[in-house]
């Protein structure tokens, strides 16, 4: 049916760099789950295959980030760098190597590729007219500039549309500008910039073949690039401006005196190359050879594959292939993109709490791999959005995984330890027969094991969706079984105990197989089934193999608890709680998008007003808590009313020390919630905007704790 097994292959895959500005989310993990699925697949199929991934760290919103924290850019990245490993590896996402883009290897690697072009001639130098903030000394992105719509004449208003009117412009078109990062009227300014010449007739050429015909995009991608392209001829590509000007957090562009830096988005792809690289030089510390040459250089046959958002296929499908092509590299085999994240049917949103940390879903306790067999269960090839329904994600965890899965091991390993040693047999097996729907116990297992080449035609094929179920069908098929056999009624009488020994043998193999198959997508229980059938690790030729006569299994003991719908309405109400603990905004780059903030609420009435009790509080101590990343214990005196105890996302923002002694404003009659970390009595006010930082409210002197605030 096909040669997927039998044909060695040599691939180099990568999933997109997450910005090392904010926390790993569900809806990244949409595409790091996705590709690891695929990766894991192909390791069990015995392929030559390399997964590197790294932290996307330059740029204008990583520097003032840490410019608001006080710490410097390296330090910030470093510690996001800590945080997504950690959150990468809770839920099983494999990488070979886990970069940054800050690294020696992707300056020296950047500088190359940008020599060969300029040398080729493609690069260009050309004046730009840019906002400039006069009080930060830089130029601004940009998202950091606001504005009045030119056309409504709305205020606060992005520098590139109009969330009022939905009028598109240039950032020099808004009326009364103003720089979101310090509030100073940008000046205009005259800066050179540096240019990749894309709309150089070698691009175009190069372009049409690799985004038409080369077979490396999706249909529907594909016809996107048309659209972008142009018809031959009427080109539509204009060149890529990849310089900023310094002050900013990334390269120099050689040759500039340190005046020009290369654009984050020039360096964040090569940095898929250069994790690579790093990864060939740590393999080759220990003895292991990889030819990295085989995989970066045209005519290796070896495959490089790129899993990315439907958000980033512009920088994936053009800029990226064409600047390897032109540079003397290899270009991309294949770019799988996908769709975005919806949480009940909606984008994700930190007021309803569905905006939710990779890390917050683990500190609820649950389990890595419901997450990674939900998603899969809804992943396909196509780039459409994938909906995580809560309700849905419950029901279909405890029905397929619970109660018809690990179900079937259930049924049969009791037996198997209490009556026969943990012992199986395979004596009769295939001569015997177990009939029950006409089905002998033989034929089923030829039935579960004939699946394989189906099944790995669909994880090749990113049809995720579709293998789990076909999958289900088999457990389905296996269930049926056993229900009409009825082992447990065996059980009873001495004399049929020889054919219990059977069937449940036939049991445990067709458990088996199917832990093969969903070896991909939920490893960890596969792992753990392992050792429970006391067996090697499965590999997917394993498929037509059964457990060897008098095969020793170890005591069963539970293999997964069902999802408590409580755990999914704790979840949300703990990402509720973050939406105190501000983030920077997230940049371009991620994979999913949060809506957009709303303008303000509703009027309300005086009387609506008072119902909140807000009172002047002493911050009597301050204190950092035991595994919490955003939030700070606060003791306040207040006053009349007593002392109180807060947790506050306010750690990225202050140190506990300067905060005790001073005064501020508490929410002093909000219910009390508990949290993860104890009971949160209040909540301190604090000023955040679009931009990285936090400010605490203190009154006027001589307010005094317990004061009401009318
Ligand atoms: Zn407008």
């Amino acid at each position: 049916m096909t040669d997927i097994a039998n044909k060695p292959r040599r691939i180099l895959v990568t999933s997109a760099l997450p910005y090392a500005n904010g926390a790993i989310h569900l809806g990244h993990l949409v595409e790091y789950i996705q590709t690891d699925i695929w990766v894991r697949f192909q390791r069990m199929q015995g392929h030559e295959i390399h997964y590197v991934g790294a932290d996307d760290t330059h740029g204008t919103p990583v520097m003032l980030r840490a410019d608001s924290e006080g710490i410097t850019p390296k330090q910030l990245i470093a510690r996001v760098w800590q945080e997504h490993d950690r959150d990468f590896k809770s839920f099983g996402v494999s990488f070979d190597n886990y970069y940054t883009t800050d690294s020696p290897e992707n300056e020296a690697l950047c500088a190359e590729i940008y020599k060969k072009l300029d040398d080729g001639k493609l690069i260009a130098t050309r004046s730009v007219e840019q906002f400039y903030d006069p009080v930060k000394q830089m130029f601004l992105p940009d998202r950091y500039i606001k504005g009045e719509c030119p056309k409504c004449g709305a205020k606060d208003q992005y520098g590139d549309s109009c969330e009022v009117c939905g009028a598109t412009y240039a950032p020099t078109d808004l009326k009364n500008p103003y720089s979101t990062v310090s509030g100073a009227k940008p000046e205009r300014r005259q800066s050179e910039h540096y240019f990749f010449r894309l709309s150089h007739e070698s691009c175009e050429k190069f372009l049409r073949e690799f985004t038409q015909k080369s077979g490396a995009l999706q249909p529907e991608a594909a016809n996107k690039m048309k659209e972008w392209l142009g018809e031959p001829g009427d080109s539509k590509l204009s060149d890529w401006d990849i310089s900023r000007d310094a002050p900013y957090f990334g390269f120099p562009i050689p040759g500039t005196d340190g005046k020009k830096f290369f654009y984050v988005w020039l360096d964040a792809p090569v940095g898929y190359f250069s994790s690579f690289l790093n990864y060939v030089k740590k393999e080759q510390a220990k003895g292991r050879k990889i030819d990295a040459d085989a995989f970066l250089k045209p005519g290796g046959n070896t495959e490089l594959i790129h899993f990315i958002g439907k958000d980033i296929l512009y920088f994936h499908a053009l800029f990226w292939p064409a600047m390897l092509q032109h540079a003397g590299f290899r270009t991309p085999t294949r770019v799988y993109a996908h769709g975005f994240l919806t949480v009940n049917g909606e984008k994700m949103s930190k007021s309803r709490g569905t905006f939710i940390t990779a890390e917050s879903y683990i500190q609820q306790g649950l389990n890595p791999e419901w997450l990674r067999y939900y998603y899969a269960a809804k992943l396909n090839s196509t780039m459409e959005d994938l909906d995580l329904n809560l309700d849905d994600f419950v029901a279909r965890v405890n029905s397929d995984l619970v109660g018809k899965y690990v179900n079937i091991a259930s049924r049969c390993a009791g037996f198997v330890t209490k009556l026969f040693d943990g012992r199986v047999t395979n004596q009769g097996l295939f001569e015997y027969g177990s009939e029950s729907r006409g089905i002998k116990s033989d034929s089923l297992i030829k039935e579960f094991a004939d699946k394989a080449p189906e099944i790995a035609r669909l994880y090749d094929s990113r049809e995720y969706g579709k293998a789990l179920r076909e999958i289900m069908a088999l457990t389905d098929r296996a269930n049926q079984w056993i229900d009409d056999i009825k082992p447990w009624e065996l059980a009873k009488t001495p004399g049929e105990h020889k054919r219990l020994r059977l069937i449940c043998s036939v049991g445990l193999n067709l458990f088996r197989t199917l832990t093969l198959y969903l070896k991909p997508v939920i490893p960890g229980m596969a792992r753990n089934v392992e050792q429970f059938l006391n067996i090697p690790e499965l590999k997917w030729n394993d498929a037509s193999k059964v457990l060897a006569d008098n095969h020793e299994i170890r005591p069963y003991s539970h293999l997964m608890t069902r999802v408590d719908a409580k755990q999914i309405a704790a979840l949300i109400e703990a990402n509720k709680e973050n939406l105190q603990m501000t983030t920077a905004p997230t940049p371009s780059a991620v994979t999913a998008t949060a809506a957009p903030a709303t303008t303000g609420p509703a009027t309300i009435s005086i009387d609506d007003f008072t119902k909140i009790d807000l009172r002047i509080a002493k911050i009597a101590n301050a204190e950092h808590v035991e595994g919490a990343d955003k939030l700070l214990k606060l003791t306040l005196d207040v006053g009349s009313l007593g002392t109180k105890q807060v947790f506050a996302g306010i750690k990225a923002a202050y140190d506990p020390e300067t905060l005790k002694g001073r005064l501020t404003v508490v929410v002093a009659n909000l219910a009390p919630r508990k949290m993860k970390f104890g009971m949160s009595e209040g909540m301190v006010l604090a000023a955040s905007g679009d931009t990285p930082g936090l400010y605490l409210l203190s009154p006027d002197s001589g307010a005094q704790p317990g004061m009401r605030i009318k």
